[in-house]
């Protein structure tokens, strides 16, 4: 089965940039088969089944979150405006302990997928407990996931021997290590909540099986006060003296750096996660984005749970990244649009490993891409493209949503799962959580 995509942008983030005016995407089965003109395409393929026309649109690829906590999804806006000690000790983990179960887990994770690919993203890297049925959600949305097994070094709802953290880990890997969308990893959840042991345990692990590991680290300055106080070093260091940190560790956050850390995060090619509405929100701290890229180091882009966030919308997140290193650099030139759009799509796919698959459209990549009509008023007149993607397209302006050459959204409706049935997903847990009253 072959099918012409007809578009009137296409933003190919390929390592020339190029955006092209009336071209196609012919896409045969999973894979981007051609990218021509559209004058052109009609003539050399004559066996097309299938013509979609994007004739107000710019199709680009798929947007990819790098940090997600699905199913915090249903305690958004539960407990808002915190520190972040108190927030996660006092609010999120006693409801969590409380309302974790198989069942909470994969309807809040179908929910969370669901709102994504409303938002244009087609990919996403999770780290939480009960990651097999993390993992059951993405497989049923049909959608491209990571899904990053929480590690913790004591007991949770989940498991009664933290040990188990990881044995769970493996058997979703196991699980899924054939699988054509979904990826795991090993999380470790912090440096303030995971021992010397528990890492070392994780490290061995994840170059048994050649696995990423993903940690929330230098996340605010009282993390790093800690570590020096209990370890007599700073995370990062800490980190490194056990073996975690190369090429397959993602930090999530960073906010807190010294020069030589740059220096050996360029060195060991550590990939950072950049988090701004979380840590601005949390009033963690600024992670020194444009300085990053500039030493050469890949830096993605995440939402973080939607309990800190409150929302999964990667556009927003964009925007947020780019005035944010504007302000933090006194430098309207820091991260400039097209810059943050790398971020969230080739930076992405780059830090979970996937660059040769997505994060472009090229051919022989898979056929992840969105639409996006820019034929409202707030995107009008459009001079730039990428400064308007960028600064003034909201997220209900994406109409079409591809994974892996499937459509799972068609001009605004999701293709597997009703508007009525996640709203009465959301409507159930939000009363046995008010039920549960903390
Ligand atoms: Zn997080």
């Amino acid at each position: 089965m072959i099918t012409l995509i007809n578009c009137k942008y296409l933003v190919t983030l390929n390592s020339d940039l190029d955006i092209f005016k009336n071209y196609s995407l012919i896409i045969k089965e999973d894979k981007i088969l051609d990218i021509l003109p559209q004058a052109n395409a009609k003539k050399k393929y004559q066996n097309i089944t299938n013509i979609i026309n994007f004739d107000k649109h710019a199709v680009m690829p798929g947007l990819i979150n790098a940090h997600t906590h699905l199913p915090a999804t249903f305690m958004r806006g539960y407990a808002d405006d915190l520190p972040l000690e108190t927030w996660l000790r006092k609010k999120i983990w006693p409801v969590e302990n409380k309302i974790m179960c198989s069942e909470f887990i994969y309807e809040s994770s179908v929910y969370s997928i669901c709102e994504m690919l409303l938002n244009g993203i087609t990919c996403f890297n999770d780290m939480f407990f009960f990651s097999k049925d993390i993992a059951k959600a993405a497989n049923d949305c049909n959608v491209r996931a990571n899904i990053g097994t929480h590690v913790f070094d004591y007991p949770t709802p989940w498991v009664e021997d933290p040990d188990l953290y990881i044995k769970q880990g493996i058997k979703t890997y196991n699980q899924y290590k054939n699988h054509k969308l979904i990826s795991t990893s090993l999380n470790p959840h912090a440096s303030y909540s995971v021992s010397d042991e528990m890492f070392i345990k994780v490290r061995n692990e994840a170059e048994k099986y050649n696995l990423k590991i993903c940690c929330h680290l230098h996340e605010t300055k009282k993390e790093v006060r800690k570590s020096l106080k209990q370890y007599g070093m700073r995370p990062v260091e800490r980190l490194n003296k056990l073996g975690v940190l190369n090429s397959n560790f993602q930090a999530v956050h960073m906010t807190q750096w010294k020069d030589d850390e740059i220096e050996l995060f360029k060195a060991k090619d550590i990939k950072v996660i950049h988090c701004p509405e979380s840590n601005l929100k949390l009033a963690s701290g600024i992670c020194p984005t444009q300085k990053l890229l500039r030493h050469g180091i890949t830096v993605g882009i995440g939402t973080d749970g939607a309990a800190s966030n409150n929302d999964l919308d990667i556009l927003l997140e964009m925007r947020t990244a780019s005035l944010l290193a504007k302000i933090y650099n006194q430098d309207p030139t820091s991260m400039p649009a097209l810059e943050v759009l790398n971020m969230a799509t080739i930076n992405n796919a780059e830090v979970m490993g996937l660059e040769d698959k997505i994060g472009s459209l090229e051919v022989n990549k898979q056929a992840d891409f969105i639409a996006i009509d820019m034929d409202n008023l707030n995107t009008q007149p459009l001079f730039d493209l990428t400064s308007q993607l960028i600064y003034s397209t909201n997220s209900y302006q994406v109409t079409d949503v591809f994974v892996a050459g499937n459509q799972l959204v068609k001009n605004r409706e999701l293709a597997l799962f009703s508007k009525d049935y996640l709203l009465g997903l959301a409507n159930k847990w939000k009363e046995r959580i008010k039920a549960l009253s903390f």
